[in-house]
């Protein structure tokens, strides 16, 4: 029986894979890499699931599922932590480690599902942190120069939602991920209001990392941004538009404008869907937006990809109609397009 791809996504929809590779140690890794592209196949590598949409056609090629494990960490009190990370790690154990340990500077990423390899991917990031700002290096393989290669902070051209690994699809595999981390019991100043009144704090102060944990997971779950199976507002792939960058000026009047530090302002998706007409839950019995939150589209249970494609393209044309701002995809379309 093939293996069907629905059944490793949080979207929970995606056709069979033709064939369907496990790999858990970093050499099995390389050479299902390997041996996919020496035949010519097409290849998907694929982490925890949660940022993909994938086709009810499944894919015609190979799909590495990345479960390599281990973490090894280096800490003194000068040079801080630093912490090498297998690309199959649970991310969300990797920060729950953190806060356990005393390693600052991942505490607000808390709950966000997936794998660690895939972090440096998409520059991962909510209530104010981001990965990119902790990240050392990026151990890959490179299919392009079938050759393992490190890269560093500054070579992997990270920006909101982005990063090289992004901008150069399918060219890199990401085997290991070296964090350095701060040594501490508070947490990196709060950056961002929502978490700042959850915690009681003021914007700019520090809470203990435990505080912040538990802060951020509470919001997270009143919005359905933590994976729970029993309730549909979590089957999706997070925030499936990303927050349009526009030039200072073309915000539309009202909505949220958090400047970018040059000539560019950042606005809420999240906003315009709803200024477009698109409550909570929006949709159908099949795909309907989130009954907690605007910006992720999600199963009801029986959605096909092409129900939330049809979704998902509903909302981008109803925006456009009202604010003339194209909103683009955050997940990885995978053998479909918008
Ligand atoms: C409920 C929910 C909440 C979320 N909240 C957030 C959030 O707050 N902030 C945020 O930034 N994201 C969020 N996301 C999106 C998602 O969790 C992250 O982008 C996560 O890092 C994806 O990890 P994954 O292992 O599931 O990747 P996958 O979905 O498996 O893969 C995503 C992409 O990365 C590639 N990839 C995966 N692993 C590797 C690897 N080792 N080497 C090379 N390429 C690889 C895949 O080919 C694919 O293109 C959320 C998703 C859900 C479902």
């Amino acid at each position: 029986m093939p293996e069907l791809l629905a059944d490793h996504t949080t979207l929970h929809v995606g056709g069979p894979a033709a064939d369907f590779v496990v790999a858990t140690t970093e050499a099995e890794l390389v050479d299902a890499v390997r041996d996919a592209d020496d035949a010519g196949r097409p290849l998907l590598v694929l982490g925890g699931g949660s940022n993909v949409l994938v086709a009810d056609a499944g894919f015609d090629g190979r799909v590495v599922a990345v479960r390599t494990r281990g973490v090894s960490a280096d800490a003194d009190a000068c040079g801080g932590a630093v912490v090498r990370v297998a690309a199959g790690e649970p991310w969300d154990d990797l920060v729950a480690r953190a806060v356990d340990e005393g390693w600052v500077g991942v505490e607000a990423l808390s709950g966000i599902p997936g794998l660690v390899g895939a972090t440096p991917i998409q520059n991962v990031g909510a209530y104010g942190q981001e990965v990119s700002e902790t990240i050392a290096s990026v151990r890959c393989w490179d299919r392009q120069a079938g050759a393992v290669r490190t890269l560093f902070n500054r070579d992997c051209r990270f920006g909101y939602r982005t990063s090289r690994f992004k901008q150069e699809p399918g060219r890199w595999v990401v085997l290991e991920v070296v964090f350095q981390l701060r040594l501490g019991d508070l947490g990196a100043p709060v950056r961002y209001a929502e978490r700042a009144g959850r915690q009681g704090v003021d914007p700019g102060a520090r809470a203990p990392l435990g505080d912040v944990r538990a802060a951020v997971l509470d919001l997270r779950r009143g919005k359905g941004m933590v994976l729970d199976p029993l309730d549909h507002d979590t089957w999706s792939a997070g925030s499936f538009f990303t927050n349009p960058v526009l030039p200072a000026g073309a915000v539309p009047e009202g909505a949220p404008a958090w400047p970018q530090g040059d000539d560019t302002v950042k606005t809420s998706a999240a906003w315009l869907i709803e200024h477009a007409g698109f409550g909570r839950g929006h949709g159908d019995v099949r795909a309907a937006l989130s009954g907690k939150h605007t910006l992720a589209l999600t199963n009801r249970g029986g959605a096909s990809a092409d129900d939330l494609l049809g979704l998902a393209r509903e909302v981008r044309d109803g925006v456009r109609e009202k604010f003339g701002i194209e909103l683009v995809n955050e997940p990885v379309l995978v053998g479909c397009d918008l």
